[in-house]
Order: C-alpha cells, then sequence, then structure tokens
C-alpha cells in the first residue's frame, strides 16, 4: 500500500469483504501527504512509546512503526485487525489488539496519534487525556469539536468537553483537512490537532474520586451555561441527587473563592475546576 490511494483502498476493501462501517467511522485515509504531515507534526523520538487508536488498513500505523520503538494499535474490527496482523507480520516493535479501545486497559504510552473513529470522539479524549498524567497527542478530529478545545474564551464554542479538555491539556497547532482525502468521504470537516499535558493540572485532578467528581459535574452544569452559576449548581445536585443544598448553602460554599456572579459561560476553565472542588467539599462536609 505505498502508493495508497482510493481505488487502492477500494480494492482491498473488496477483496476483505468490507463495507466501511459508519458506526464504526470507518474513514480511511488515503492522502500520502497527509500522513506525512501527521508524523511531521508529531516530532516522535524514537524512544517514544506510541499509540493509535484505530488502525484501519493501516495507512497510518505503516510509517508509526518506522518512526518509533514502540506502538500499540488498537483495531475494533476483526477482519481488519486480522488483514493489520498479516501485513506487519514482521513489525516487532508493533502491538496490535483487537479490542474495543473505550474498554481496554491501554498500556503506559508517551504520544497518541489516531485518525480516530470521529464518532466516539469525546470518550477517546476522556479515556486517554483525562488522566492524571496524560500522553501528547496528534489527532485527526471533526474540526467542530476542535474548535471546542481551541477556543477557550468564545461563548459559542465554550461547552463541557472545552472545560474538560483544557481542565488537563494544552492544546496548540490545529490545521483543516479536506474531508475529499478519505475514503468513504465523511460528512464532516476534519481537524489535525497537536495537544500536550498541562504541566499544571491542578491538585485537585489528581486522584480518582476528585477526577470524576470534576467530570461529573462539567458535564451536569454546562448544559446550563446561560444560567447563574448558583442556579446551574443547584441543578446539577438535584439531578444527580447528591444531597438538598439551598441557594444560600450553594452560595456559601463557593463564596470564599468569590466566584458566584457570573453566567457559567464566562468562567475561565481553572475557575471552574476551583467551583467543582468546593462543591466537592460542600458535599462532603
Ligand atoms: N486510522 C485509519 C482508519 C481510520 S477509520 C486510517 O486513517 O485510514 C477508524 C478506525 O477505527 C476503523 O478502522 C474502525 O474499525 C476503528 N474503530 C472504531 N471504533 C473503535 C473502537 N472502539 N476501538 C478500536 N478501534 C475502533
Amino acid at each position: 500500500m505505498n502508493s495508497m490511494n482510493k481505488k487502492e483502498i477500494q480494492l482491498i476493501l473488496k477483496e476483505l469483504r468490507i463495507e466501511p462501517n459508519n458506526k464504526l467511522g470507518q474513514n480511511f485515509l488515503f492522502d500520502r501527504n497527509i500522513v506525512s504531515k501527521i508524523i511531521l507534526k508529531s516530532q516522535i523520538s524514537e524512544d517514544d512509546v506510541v499509540l493509535e487508536i484505530g488502525s484501519g488498513l493501516g495507512a497510518l500505523t505503516e510509517e508509526l512503526i518506522k518512526f518509533s520503538n514502540k506502538l500499540y494499535a488498537y483495531e475494533i474490527d476483526f477482519k481488519l485487525f486480522q488483514y493489520l496482523t498479516k501485513k506487519f507480520s514482521k513489525n516487532k516493535n508493533l502491538i496490535l489488539f483487537n479490542e474495543d479501545v473505550l474498554k481496554a486497559d491501554i498500556p503506559t504510552h508517551d504520544i497518541v496519534i489516531s485518525n480516530i473513529p470521529y464518532s466516539i470522539t469525546g470518550a477517546i479524549l476522556e479515556k486517554v487525556f483525562y488522566n492524571e498524567n496524560p500522553p501528547r497527542g496528534t489527532l485527526l478530529i471533526e474540526d467542530s469539536i476542535a474548535e471546542r478545545l481551541f477556543n477557550k474564551n468564545e461563548y459559542k464554542t465554550f461547552s463541557r468537553i472545552t472545560v474538560s479538555f483544557n481542565a488537563f491539556m494544552q492544546p496548540l497547532k490545529k490545521y483543516k483537512i479536506s474531508r475529499f482525502t478519505f475514503f468513504p468521504t465523511p460528512k464532516i470537516d476534519l481537524a489535525l490537532i497537536t495537544v500536550k499535558p498541562r504541566d499544571d493540572i491542578s491538585q485537585f485532578l489528581l486522584s480518582d474520586a476528585k477526577r470524576k467528581f470534576f467530570l461529573k459535574f462539567v458535564a451536569g452544569i454546562m448544559p446550563y451555561k446561560n444560567k447563574n452559576l448558583v442556579n446551574a449548581i443547584s441543578l446539577f445536585l438535584k439531578n444527580e441527587v447528591l444531597g438538598d443544598y439551598s441557594k444560600s448553602d450553594i452560595y456559601n460554599g463557593i463564596n470564599n473563592i468569590n466566584l458566584a456572579e457570573k453566567k457559567i459561560a464566562k468562567y475561565k476553565v481553572d475557575e471552574i475546576v476551583a467551583l467543582s472542588e468546593s462543591i466537592f467539599d460542600l458535599i462532603h462536609k
């Protein structure tokens, strides 16, 4: 597949009797320039342990194994997994898993480099990055999601994924990528993004229970981003049945950090982390 093009991909899929599965986000990359760009922007060192999610027909895998001494690659589709196993049988630095990456116990890695299945982007970001020691990343994702990760200060894009992601990660660069470099052509616009872990992840997010609470808190208040903060938190606590707190209880709980007045969308990511900590303390009093 060295000079991969659209025809060749179609041919391989036909031979394997694979109908690209939309639910599994099967859009295969066939433009070698994009593959090169992904490699270039990743700045892989030989010692980097690399993770690839959804290897497909191996367009990216094929290059990744040239640049890293160790690559973990996940592919949920058994036919594709078999194809990859055969194709890369000589590459001892590649460890392939025929598993759902969301359920997998992924070995430690330094960088995740993938054209991911777009339909599960949020879940993949959570699994890979919302941890105490996240890896670097170069990912092809849906452009509208990339916008939310990168535009932290814009009302329109400020959302659950903006807050969760930016609490752990620092977005670096974003490049638009044409959807016509994939087969089948996706129905969405795409972006290549590079990201790295923050070196100042809040202490609060370093314990499993607190991190879990933070993610639940963000998911719970962000649907109310137009509401006043105390109202949004009150709704969150009610919806999650976390206890019966009056608005003044909540106000007092967060008063120490002087944050109670604005609408949610006006807060900074780190302020929301601090708020989640105050509410965590309030309900664990
Ligand atoms: N990286 C390849 C394929 C991208 S398509 C390329 O760029 O050409 C996305 C791939 O992810 C598909 O092969 C699909 O089967 C796989 N996939 C979808 N859901 C997955 C999951 N939960 N775990 C692992 N792989 C998954």
